[in-house]
């Protein structure tokens, strides 16, 4: 069967979510969650439990579950210092592979509070990582990582800040003590990764892990391994004048992947629907919306935490193509059942 969602504005093809997070519990959803979206597969990163589990541990069962939805191997960075660490996260990120995962995802605790066996904060680049970047590449798994946090997370927290509402839910993602590294130190580590493995796949979570249009730019320029997705950052994408987002997106159709974030895990809902967690068309909407109309005064997908509209990007069909299912389809050489069965027209 093939999935098709009747409330794209124009896009008629299939689409992959390539950033959601499920766990055992919640992955029975999975296909109706594919239904209501109309997703051809959904990349789930990880539960977002901390330690990750041995990925051994469940692969088989989500495997046999749901088909659809692919798995990330994700490894635990803090163990940088225990001795033989690079061959075993080397033997690991190939077993992961050979056993189905798609891709390696790796989260914001690296470079803010993640430290070592010695308590010391682990930088991005810190060179004892630099085997498990190089196995991700040999092994053809991208890394969807996710560093650092929007700027206002450093900013005061007072009312006046734009994401009072988010940091209050989640006071420890307030970085404004001084306690931890700038945003720009984080993204300039990332930066030194990136241009270190030009052979690893990178996809920058959240539009480029909060990046400036101009920043976003220059790395596209300078690192063809540099790629985003759009998880969770419609509202930042769409704010004020879109010329800038919609310019780079023209210029570079092809890294620029779509993702949502929809968590739906006991640890963490993501957006938080309550009773209507699994409610999600209106959700999915405003995605396709916002990619497909040059609409202004939209909605975007959460509200709740960013009170404010955007303006719809209008992107020409084949770019919608490349965003929704093609880059994913490439660069996660998505398995077969998992991406455009030719056959079905
Ligand atoms: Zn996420």
């Amino acid at each position: 069967v093939t999935a098709v969602s009747g409330s794209h504005p124009r896009y008629q093809g299939p689409v992959v979510d390539v950033h959601v997070h499920y766990d055992a519990a919640s992955r029975e959803h999975a296909a109706r969650v594919g239904e209501i979206g109309g997703l051809r597969s959904a990349i789930s990163l990880w539960d977002v439990v901390w330690p990750p589990r041995p990925y051994e541990e469940d692969l088989a069962g989500w495997r046999a579950h749901e088909p659809r939805l692919l798995r990330c191997f994700v490894p635990d960075p803090s163990r940088v210092g225990e001795a033989g660490f690079a061959n075993e996260v080397e033997h690991d990120i190939h077993a992961a592979a050979g056993a189905g995962c798609v891709g390696m995802k790796v989260w914001k605790n690296l470079g803010l509070w993640l430290t070592d066996e010695r308590e010391r904060r682990i930088a991005v680049d810190d060179e004892r990582l630099d085997p498990m970047w190089a196995a991700a590449g040999d092994a053809g798994l991208p890394v969807l990582i996710h560093v650092g946090d929007p700027p206002e997370f450093w900013q005061p927290l007072t009312p006046d800040n734009p994401r009072y509402d988010d940091i209050k839910d989640r006071p420890e993602w307030w970085y404004g003590n001084g306690g931890f590294p700038k945003l720009e130190a984080i993204q300039a580590q990332l930066e030194a990764v990136v241009a270190r493995h030009p052979r690893t796949t990178f996809i920058g979570a959240h539009f480029g892990c909060f990046l400036s249009v101009d920043e976003l730019r220059r790395w596209f320029a300078a690192y063809p391994n540099y790629n985003v997705d759009t998880a969770a950052a419609i509202a930042e994408m769409g704010k004020g004048d879109v010329t800038p987002v919609r310019d780079l997106v023209l210029d570079h159709p092809d890294r620029v992947l779509f993702g949502t974030d929809l968590a739906r895990t006991p640890a963490f809902e993501y957006p938080d629907f309550g009773e209507r967690r699994w409610d999600l068309t209106e959700y999915f909407d405003r995605h396709w919306r916002f990619f497909e109309t040059a609409d202004t005064s939209l909605a975007h997908p959460i509200p709740e935490q960013l009170p404010w509209t955007v303006t719809g990007l209008d992107l020409p069909s084949d770019v919608l193509a490349a965003l929704y299912h093609d880059n994913a389809a490439r660069l996660y050489r998505l398995p077969a059942q998992a991406t455009i069965d030719s056959t079905v027209t």
